[in-house]
């Protein structure tokens, strides 16, 4: 039985963007499974660093499943987070550099969900 491998997606609670970030995740890095943290506007936590729970989750994700890559998601018309779309993009790559700080050796990406709820590389 050959290792499965895995990825991690950090989005929003929202229920339009978790199949989406999954397929696409899968697709684009080539992994069995993707685990799957969430938060009501998931882009804003981060980028404020209130991510005591969320550090928890990933690491799980990371020490146990060798998790390759971690994929952080904000999106279209968030309830949780109401923002403009440029103010997504700024706390999407924000976000970015909190989790980088974390020195996991894994690849961590940015991605915008659009009107559409097509992921977009940031
Ligand atoms: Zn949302």
């Amino acid at each position: 039985m050959s290792e499965k491998s895995f990825a991690t997606s950090l989005s929003c609670i929202d229920g339009r963007v978790q199949l989406p970030m999954i397929n696409w995740i899968k697709e684009k890095y080539l992994v069995d499974y993707v685990d799957t943290i969430t938060a009501p506007g998931i882009d804003k936590v981060i980028s404020d660093n209130d991510v005591q729970s969320i550090k928890k989750s990933v690491m799980i994700s990371v020490s146990n499943h060798k998790s390759s890559h971690i994929v952080i998601s904000g999106h279209f018309g968030c309830a949780g987070n109401p923002v403009s779309d440029e103010e997504h993009f700024a706390q999407i790559k924000k976000s970015v550099e909190v989790v980088n700080s974390w020195n996991l050796n894994v690849d961590v990406i940015g991605v915008w969900i659009d009107e559409n709820f097509v992921p977009n590389l940031l």
